[in-house]
């Protein structure tokens, strides 16, 4: 298949390929989505396939506005309507009960539905263009770190879609935030562009994330994804903090190994490593990571050092990629 590569002047040209049950990719302010119609199962179907993505994995449903949320979740709970009215549009995704007419690809054999409206012009443009709600997980494939510029997209899909919607580098580089709405209270499934403290705001009894428990059989039912590999490149990935000693580095790298490095503060020795991105905070380092994990994979290197963060804010779904690459 030749993969059409868009312009945002073209919008309605990419849109008509999603009307003929096609995929197209295109930015969010999280990571690139690969968008298909949400109410087309066999449209559905062609992403697993593109990206290699496990069947029982369920996708994120993209939404223009609240008529399209009421053709897509029902009986939508109070306090989710509160989060919605603070977040979104924004990098919040909400579980909600699903209507029927959801294809049950989307949901994976669920009876809820993963729904969110992004904030981003261009994503909200070509839903209209399309005219229905667009099915909508990272434009990567399957395991492989998130697509946070189109070059990225092209990388892992040309070729095995119809359309890239072309666009900037993406804002915030890691994925939404998942929040079970129809618990009670509501849980965080999968930490990302909204923050616990930003959550509790609204929603004061809200459980935050367990990374422990995301293997456990209740959590590997509720948000399936959780389970799989993901966010890995091909190069071994450590993370460091000040407290890794010389001797616990040496033993964790083999002396041969081109090592790279990403963080906040400057390394020690940093002759040892080969390419080192310093950011100036939290979200600079979130937003540039998976783009820096797919370079150090281009000029194959063995082993990418990425420097530990604080536990709060942005940095918990930091850290939750770092962790989940590293493993
Ligand atoms: P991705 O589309 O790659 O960003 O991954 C989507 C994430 O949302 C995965 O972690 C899924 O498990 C989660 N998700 C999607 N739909 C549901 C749902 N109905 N219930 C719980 N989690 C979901
Ligand atoms: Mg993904």
């Amino acid at each position: 298949m030749k993969t059409r590569y868009f312009s945002y002047l073209e919008l309605e040209s990419a849109g008509k390929l999603l009307q003929a049950a096609e995929l197209v990719a295109f930015p969010t302010e999280t990571v690139f989505g690969l968008g298909a119609n949400a109410l087309n199962a066999a449209a559905v179907k062609k992403i697993f396939v593109a990206k290699g993505r496990p069947s029982d994995n369920p996708l994120i449903v993209h939404v223009a506005d609240f008529e399209q949320l009421s053709m897509i979740a029902r009986d939508v709970p109070p306090v989710a309507n509160l989060l919605m009215q603070r977040f979104w549009p924004g990098p919040l995704t909400i579980v909600l009960p699903k209507q029927p007419e959801v294809s049950e690809h989307v949901c994976a054999g669920l009876d809820t539905v993963a729904v969110r409206i992004p904030n981003h012009s261009i994503a909200l443009e070509l839903i209209r263009h399309a005219g229905f709600p667009l099915a909508a997980p990272s434009a990567n494939r399957s395991g492989r770190p998130s697509a946070t510029t189109w070059q990225a997209v092209a990388e892992d899909l040309d070729g095995l879609i119809a359309g890239l919607v072309c666009g900037e580098p993406t804002q915030f580089g890691l994925e939404s935030t998942v929040v079970d709405a129809i618990a009670n209270p509501p849980r965080i499934l999968r930490p990302g562009g909204v923050s616990l403290e930003q959550l509790q705001e609204v929603c004061p009894e809200i459980e935050p994330y367990a990374p422990c428990a995301t293997s456990s059989h209740e959590n590997a039912v509720n948000s399936p994804g959780l389970k799989y590999r993901h966010y890995k490149p091909t190069a071994r990935v450590i993370v460091v903090s000040a407290a890794t000693t010389d001797s616990e580095f040496a033993l964790a790298i083999e002396a041969t190994s081109a090592v790279d490095y990403v963080g906040i503060s400057t390394p020690r020795n940093p002759a040892r490593y080969r390419s080192i991105l310093i950011c100036s905070n939290v979200s600079e380092y979130a937003a540039k990571l998976f783009d820096f994990f797919r370079k150090a994979d281009l000029s194959h290197v063995d082993v990418v050092c990425c420097e530990a963060v604080d536990d709060m804010g942005i940095g918990v779904a930091l850290l939750d990629r770092l962790r989940r690459a590293s493993q």
